[in-house]
């Protein structure tokens, strides 16, 4: 937008004056059908940042009116209705919406496999509660259980018009930095699901369930496909489909917003929110400077071990791998195989070893069993390499986690409000790389991280409250205003329900000691997407914000928590 004013300028006046009036007149088009039909509620005007409008000028004194949160309940994944409201009029923001999918048996994963009913009946009460409108939608990084709700319910969401939208930078196209990123990801997971797919390897082996467990994130094994995360799975009428992918989602997003409403946003940065713009937030993270930090998932010191994104040779690896057990996408290429064509053995399709004309090859049966027996598959070189693709898929998880879009909301009174998708640390220490303009002036005041997270009234605790995405010294304990609440977006029996040999008890969420001190800082004050209604409401008394509950999903099980805050 900053470019467009700037050739502008440059033009003859009559021709700037004459397109500077067709501008108006459509942006007034756009405003007229922004504003819903009676009854409705829309903000007249949209976010983008500060300084593309020349008549923001500061926070509002007051902006008035209530700010609420809502979080649909009973999902392993993020769905928050954000609104700024004032008398009739709303500005409406959804911040993601999906729900962790179940890969294999659903009769392993009972609790996981009912997140579907529970996003369906979540997006039909979503779409009433916002009239089919939105000004702003933040779609904080690309995994299925941020975005899936556009996918299994998709047919409610169709009639949906969106203003705005708002992703992390890792997600524009136009960018150099973010396309080498994405490419790399995109080859790593095509690689991981062609070895998902094959059936040469043991389905049942821990390290392909952590590969299939976590290939659960980017829309199962299919989605991912031998295209990597090509959009490929939309429908011609620009539906998704079942089976789409969740950069299809994305896509999805982008083109009912269109280009020009879609910003991607960079740390540093601070753009508006709410009716009139009232409220500004702070784009945090995910970093751009220091790609050390993209790619830091867990702590430094202490006792976490230090985890980093897939290195080159974990993505060859495992892209041999795949390619010699074949995955349906042509024959082996040689440079991806350890050894030259000549010493190659075919398989069959029950895994037994071929001739090169098709013939079953008779094997010495001692030498079979060196390699065969259950004390002697440590030998084989494809038992070894599956440890890659589970490292591999471990790293493109996290990874991913850190390209979350962190953003701090904040009150016209500057009390904030912390959404930090699903950022691992890396993400949170970046957050102090910069610093954050306190007012709209070019050169005032700075402020620091800390100083923001100071005036956090409100955590969405990261990543479903994992160990490793909540820092504390630089993160939860920076958090002392005494009114802080907390959401955390969990079903617990169905991170529990993520069982492999290797994690006996499936994923810890929420996590213990996080939990414990959340709890400490909080008062108590924190809302669960599994939480007891009536023991979270005795919590509550003495909170800022007023908490309702919508209506029962199953007898004593609301579809979704709200915490309402008067300005
Ligand atoms: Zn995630
Ligand atoms: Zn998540």
């Amino acid at each position: 937008m900053a470019k467009k004013t700037k050739a502008a300028r440059k033009q003859s006046a009559g021709v700037a004056k004459k397109k500077a009036k067709v501008a108006k007149a459509k942006s007034a088009v756009k405003k007229k059908r922004a504003v819903p039909a009676a009854g409705g509620s829309s903000s007249p005007s949209t976010p983008g940042p500060v300084g593309n409008a020349g008549s923001r000028t500061g926070v509002p004194a007051s902006a008035g009116g209530t700010v609420s949160i809502r979080m649909y309940r009973g999902l392993l994944g993020d769905f928050f209705f954000v609104k700024h409201s004032v008398g009739a009029t709303a500005f409406k923001m959804l911040i993601d919406c999906g729900v962790l999918q179940c890969i294999g048996s659903k009769a392993n994963k009972p609790v996981t496999s009912l997140g579907k009913q529970r996003i369906i009946a979540g997006a039909d009460d979503f779409m009433k509660a916002c009239g089919g409108e939105l000004d702003l939608v933040v779609a904080t990084h690309e995994h299925y259980d941020h975005l899936s709700g556009f996918i299994l319910a998709n047919d409610i969401f169709k009639p949906l018009k969106i203003a705005k939208v708002w992703m992390a930078w890792t997600e524009d196209r136009t960018d150099k930095v973010a396309n080498g990123y994405r490419n790399k990801k995109g080859r790593a997971l095509a690689a991981l699901s062609a070895l998902a797919r094959s059936s040469a390897l043991a389905a049942d082996s821990d390290e392909m369930k952590t590969v299939t467990n976590l290939l659960q994130f980017y829309g199962g094994i299919d989605p991912v496909g031998s295209d990597g995360m090509a959009v490929a799975r939309r429908k011609s009428n620009g539906d998704l489909s079942g089976n789409a992918s969740c950069e299809a989602v994305l896509e999805w997003l982008r083109t009912k917003a269109g280009p020009n409403n879609v910003s991607f946003l960079k740390p540093g940065e601070v753009v508006r929110w709410g009716l009139r713009d009232a409220f500004r937030a702070y784009v945090l993270g995910p970093p751009r400077e220091d790609a050390k930090k993209l790619r830091q998932l867990d702590p430094s010191k202490g006792t976490a071990r230090e985890v980093y994104l897939a290195k080159g040779e974990d993505v060859e690896t495992v892209i041999g791998l795949a390619a010699l057990h074949g995955d349906g996408a042509g024959p082996p290429r040689p440079n991806d195989q350890p050894f030259v064509p000549l010493h190659w053995c075919p398989y069959g399709p029950n895994g037994e070893r071929l001739k090169k004309n098709g013939a079953k090859q008779k094997l010495n049966a001692e030498v079979v069993a060196t390699y065969t027996k259950a004390d002697a598959k440590y030998r084989r070189i494809d038992i070894d390499w599956l440890g890659s693709a589970e490292n591999l898929a471990l790293k493109i998880d996290g990874d991913v986690n850190n390209t979350s879009l962190a953003l701090g909301l904040e009150l016209a009174d500057r009390r904030v409000l912390l959404f930090p998708g699903d950022a691992q640390v890396g993400n949170w220490l970046s957050w102090g790389d910069q610093t954050y303009p306190a007012d709209d002036s070019k050169d005032g005041p700075k402020l620091k991280i800390d100083e923001i997270l100071a005036r956090a009234v409100f955590y969405k605790v990261g990543h479903h409250a994992s160990h490793n995405a909540t820092l504390r010294e630089r993160g939860l304990e920076l958090m002392t205003d005494p009114r802080l609440c907390a959401m955390i977006p969990v079903v617990e029996q169905t991170a529990h329900e993520q069982v492999t040999k290797s994690s006996p008890n499936g994923w810890s969420m929420p996590y213990g000691d996080l939990y414990k001190r959340l709890n400490e800082l909080t008062g108590g004050r924190i809302l669960r997407g599994d939480g007891e209604a009536n023991a979270e409401k005795s919590k509550f008394k003495a909170s800022i914000f007023r908490l309702s509950y919508g209506a029962d999903f199953k007898a004593g099980d609301p579809l979704w928590v709200e915490l309402a805050l008067d300005l």
